[in-house]
């Protein structure tokens, strides 16, 4: 039913106090058609094929259509952006459909992202542009083939209208092709959604939500009160610091870490202006808003999620008596970052076990891809080859030919990449895997392919002149990431140098 205010110009926007959400319909589009779908997804859905392939799915699926049983909705969330809190600033372009439980009993809430305006969406219009929402498509099912935690997409359906953002033509706004992103999560729930109620002081609407969230998202925490809700505070903090972990592993960078981007799950979520690392440097960041803080950079997620977290405990920290359970979740954030950066170092260099020698091994082996300007992917995977051979053996730099981007720095730090080296091949001479175990849990945790910014680009760049077909075509070589696949070099080539400058995306 329509709200009081809306009009044929859509939902009244609002500032909504003591509310979550509001119910919100769709606006429908001119042209909806279908250019992608996730095969895994549709699987978990119950749907096939067919389906995918019918004018009811791209009606449904663009918001044109709803189906028995949805009743779409916007929540309202707020955040901290850029590191100061910013009020009540989304979700102005997303509304879920509702949410099913599929055959594996597994509930999954359906949202569409860019389906038009919310009473949240505040001067802007509920839109999303095709390339922002190929690079969302694409990178949430690659996230998940890598094995890293993440909000899902079903499907990317093209609109049919216009969409005017911050490209410019001869001077003038160049209108571009809009799109609707379906994406697919036990739960939306973000930091920002607790913060919001407690930032105006409606603490009894921040429990409700609390006690909503333990109930839905952490059926297994057990218990009441406090300690429930320590419980599920250190839940989240741990969450979120393995994912941070996972990101570092593979190598990919946010971009927008801001409270209201942050899951209660720990799934990636939100993919704007993200990118992946080409030549490892911990200074680099997609996002070309924070050129000057930097605050996005690379290597600095870890400590931002953690900067993330305190705020949100601060928001939780009417329902405590005291700060002590909320710093016990913050400090289980520590624990468990350094645990999964620990495995991941093990997993990365083909170890048994970290030492403690091997924590200064990898940040050693970073400062000189750093220097060197060396590809990270392309080292990591080159590494699952190295053969430590026999003691006194010389290890060269042959293998990794491909990493490396600038011969002449790659010659100054030569000698002391060989020297890295030489120091690997004395450790896993002491490690007791077999070669086989080794390099198989070595090639599952450095992948031969990720979703590089150019690559993206590229498939953007042909989708915007009218064929799609390279989204379906990268998102098949990206679903077995860790495989070699003969014929599919060029997806996991060095960056060319064409590429160099462009940042991953505008942020909208
Ligand atoms: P982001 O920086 O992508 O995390 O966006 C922050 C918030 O801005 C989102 O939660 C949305 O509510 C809002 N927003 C971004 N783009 C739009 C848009 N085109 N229309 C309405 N709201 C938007
Ligand atoms: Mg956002
Ligand atoms: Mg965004």
């Amino acid at each position: 039913a329509a709200l009081p205010g809306d009009d044929e110009t859509g939902p009244r926007r609002r500032e909504v106090r003591g509310a979550l959400w509001s119910r919100v319909k769709p606006t429908p589009v001119a042209a909806p058609r279908t250019l992608a779908v996730s095969r895994e997804m549709l699987g978990e859905l119950g749907l096939d094929d067919a389906d995918a392939a019918s004018a009811r799915f791209a009606e449904v699926f663009a918001g044109n259509a709803l189906l028995p049983g949805m009743d779409p909705f916007a929540t309202n969330y707020g955040g901290h952006q850029f590191g100061h809190w910013a009020g009540q600033l989304g979700d102005g372009r997303a509304i879920s459909l509702g949410e099913t439980v599929n055959a594996a009993g597994a509930r999954r809430e359906l949202q569409l992202k860019g389906a038009g305006p919310t009473p949240y969406s505040r001067s802007a219009d509920g839109r999303a542009v095709l390339r922002s929402s190929i690079r969302e498509f694409l990178c949430s099912e690659a996230m998940h083939h890598l094995g890293v935690p993440t909000t899902r997409a079903l499907s990317l359906v093209a609109t049919g209208e216009d969409v005017v953002r911050d490209m410019f033509y001869d001077g003038h706004p160049k209108p571009e092709p809009g799109a609707v992103v379906c994406r697919v999560a036990p739960s939306f729930l973000r930091l920002g959604h607790f913060e919001l109620p407690a930032s105006r002081g409606e603490t009894d609407l921040l429990r409700r939500l609390v006690d909503f969230a333990i109930r839905r998202d952490f059926p297994h925490l057990s218990g009441s009160g406090e300690g429930l809700y320590a419980d599920w505070f250190g839940e989240v903090c741990t969450r979120t610091a393995r994912l941070m972990a996972e990101w570092m592993r593979v190598g990919f960078v946010h971009g927008v870490m801001n409270t209201d981007n942050l899951s209660i799950l720990g799934l990636t979520i939100d993919y704007g202006p993200y990118g992946w690392i080409d030549d490892y440097d911990p200074d680099w960041t997609p996002n070309t808003t924070d050129a000057g803080g930097r605050r996005y950079r690379f290597g600095w997620q870890p400590a931002v999620a953690r900067w993330n977290l305190v705020r949100f405990a601060q928001a939780l920290s009417p329902l405590f008596d005291g700060a002590d359970a909320l710093q016990a979740g913050i400090d289980a954030f520590g624990t468990a970052y350094t645990a999964a950066d620990r495995d991941n170092i093990a997993r990365k260099l083909g170890l048994h076990e970290c030492r403690d020698g091997d924590v200064a091994l990898m940040r050693d082996l970073h400062a000189l891809l750093h220097a060197a300007e060396v590809d990270m992917t392309l080292w990591f995977r080159a590494l699952t080859d190295f053969d430590a051979g026999a003691e006194g053996a010389m290890p060269t730099l042959a293998p990794f030919a491909e990493a490396f981007y600038d011969p002449a720095k790659r010659d100054a730090h030569a000698p002391q990449l060989v020297e890295w080296l030489q120091r690997h091949a004395a450790r896993l001479r002491d490690d007791p895997l077999p070669a086989a175990e080794r390099r198989a849990r070595m090639r599952l945790a450095n992948p031969k392919y990720v979703l590089r910014n150019y690559l993206a680009q590229q498939v953007i760049d042909r989708a915007e002149a009218g064929d799609p077909s390279g989204i379906a075509e990268l998102l098949d070589v990206l679903r077995r990431p860790c495989d070699d696949q003969p014929g599919c070099e060029r997806f996991s080539a060095r960056r060319p140098d064409w590429a160099r400058d462009r940042a991953g995306c505008s942020m909208l």
